[in-house]
């Protein structure tokens, strides 16, 4: 019997995966199973799947932000997700991302067979019209001398009124389509280079490494065009079954620089902020030395120096993530995670103690020492720990664990309070990000920022898992041995 379509498998190695597998292949589904993100990648580029089974969570992802980068590219295939608990807030973000179905336990194999079914059957009759009319279109460019003069001139008016540079190359990388953006970005003479093979004719190093490289196998991957006069593009190859693929820059040096300029501006003011503090610091003090005060005096005077500590700990925090971004932690040494935690639960002890709140740990036994700098981990600890016990109610329960799991450690730190909206849940680790709701609490939006360009510049990874009402849980996964790579400004 000859097989039916492919079906992509996308889920970290389980026994659910080895049921799907089977439960498929049982009724002469082909399948694939795809051991990571670059391994899908590639497959996606090899092979013409009709359906994608993504789990929740794969090689470290969210399954669903995979969903939704993968659809951008492949708008015509379908997708379902397989996750462990069917949580309402993670249920509407499914069916927002328009993914028509999902799996969960417990798992049968008739439901598995039947949620493909029926998935690919609504699969084919959406993308039937769409499928032909791409057919239309782009089977008239593989055989250009084929295309009539008024279906080549439209296309060629959409591309060359397109402000992106994109190109069109065919399976062999020989260039059939250019617009007039891309011939000026890379010097190019349209008439002369139609038909050359694309790597005689651009010469820019970053472009021919997109080219040349696995930039198809890894649909995930940005890749930034560096230009010498200091423009950035963002370039992506999207590929044109039957085709070969379109080559498309967009312009983002604006961006780059918006981002340059914001930290530069930060940066400066926030230096140039600390010494006009510390005099008001030092002048409030002398005050009370010049003569008696009375009540109200001493009242203002309070307030004067909550609110200078105020600011200068704002300052503080935007001077370190600073000099963390432009690279400059690169202190590394043996760290024992479980005793940092023990200084930050003695230093939050009031606070805990205030709001009643249960501490419970879960610390395995001889975790390994990780080399890293103690100063900003502790920073990591204080933050997510302290929000875990700012954003709990009273009487509320935080609950940390720490791992080993080969060559990593892994930190969860979850509560029992409000949880974080959906919508947030993207945002809270921006500078100055502060979740809708919360302005009942003191905050500045710059504590998870901080806590993520720490983890980021240790080669970790951090993510948050939270429902409304029921809580949130913060992974840190840290390597053991993180290798010091100074990025950035120097
Ligand atoms: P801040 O606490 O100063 O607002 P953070 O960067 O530490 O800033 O956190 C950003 C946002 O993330 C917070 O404003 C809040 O909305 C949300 N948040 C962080 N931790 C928690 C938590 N444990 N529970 C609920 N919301 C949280």
């Amino acid at each position: 019997m000859p097989k039916k379509d492919l079906i992509l498998l996308a889920l970290d190695e389980s026994h659910t995966l080895k049921l799907m597998d089977r439960a498929l292949q049982a009724v002469n589904y082909e399948t694939a199973i795809a051991a990571n993100i670059k391994v899908l990648g590639r497959l996606l580029q090899e092979t013409t799947p009709a359906l994608i089974m993504v789990g929740e969570t794969f090689d470290g992802k969210d399954g669903l932000d995979i969903i939704e980068e993968l659809s951008e590219r492949f708008p015509t295939l379908p997708f379902l997700i397989y996750i462990e608990k069917a949580k309402p807030e993670y249920v509407k973000r499914i069916f927002k991302l328009g993914v028509g179905a999902y799996l969960a336990p417990p798992l049968r194999t008739d439901d598995i067979v039947g949620i493909v079914e029926g998935t690919l059957k609504h699969a084919h009759r959406v993308g039937d019209w769409l499928r032909r009319e791409v057919k239309r279109t782009t089977s008239s460019l593989k055989k250009r001398a084929q295309i009539s003069e008024s279906e080549r001139s439209r296309l060629e008016t959409v591309i060359n009124n397109i402000h992106d540079n994109v190109m069109i190359l065919d399976e062999d990388n020989h260039i059939l389509l250019v617009n007039p953006a891309m011939c000026a970005s890379f010097g190019l003479n349209e008439k002369a280079v139609i038909g050359k093979p694309v790597l005689d004719v651009i010469q820019h190093p970053d472009l021919r490494a997109l080219i040349t490289s696995n930039g198809l196998h890894d649909p995930l991957q940005h890749h930034e065009v560096n230009f010498p006069d200091g423009r950035v593009a963002s370039a992506q190859l999207t590929p044109i079954p039957d085709i070969g693929y379109a080559v498309t820059l967009q312009d983002i040096t604006y961006l780059k620089e918006v981002d340059r300029i914001r930290n530069e501006v930060v940066h400066t003011v926030s230096h140039d902020l600390r010494s006009p503090l510390t005099s008001v610091i030092g002048y409030t003090e002398l005050i009370s030395r010049a003569g008696t005060l009375n009540d109200s005096q001493r009242d203002f005077l309070r307030r004067i120096e909550e609110s200078v500590q105020h600011i200068t700990a704002l300052i503080n925090d935007l001077l370190d993530l600073g000099s963390i971004e432009a690279g400059l932690d690169t202190r590394r040494e043996w760290v024992q995670l479980d005793g940092l935690l023990r200084y930050t639960l003695d230093m939050l002890q009031g606070q805990i103690n205030a709001k009643h709140i249960k501490v419970v740990t879960d610390i395995s036994p001889d975790i390994p020492a990780l080399r890293a700098n103690p100063v900003r981990l502790r920073q990591v600890l204080d933050n997510v720990v302290g929000n875990a016990i700012k954003y709990s109610d009273k009487d509320g329960e935080v609950k940390i664990s720490i791992h080993a799991e080969g060559d990593q450690i892994i930190l969860q730190i979850s509560d029992n309070g409000p949880g974080i909206p959906i919508q947030d849940q993207a945002h809270i680790f921006d500078k100055f990000y502060r979740g809708r709701n919360m302005d009942r609490q003191e905050g500045s939006g710059l504590g998870l920022a901080i806590v993520k360009s720490i983890v980021d510049a240790h080669q970790g990874r951090i993510w948050v898992e939270s429902n409304i009402g029921q809580g949130s849980t913060f992974f840190i996964v840290l390597p053991i041995n993180s290798p010091t790579i100074p990025t950035g400004r120097k």
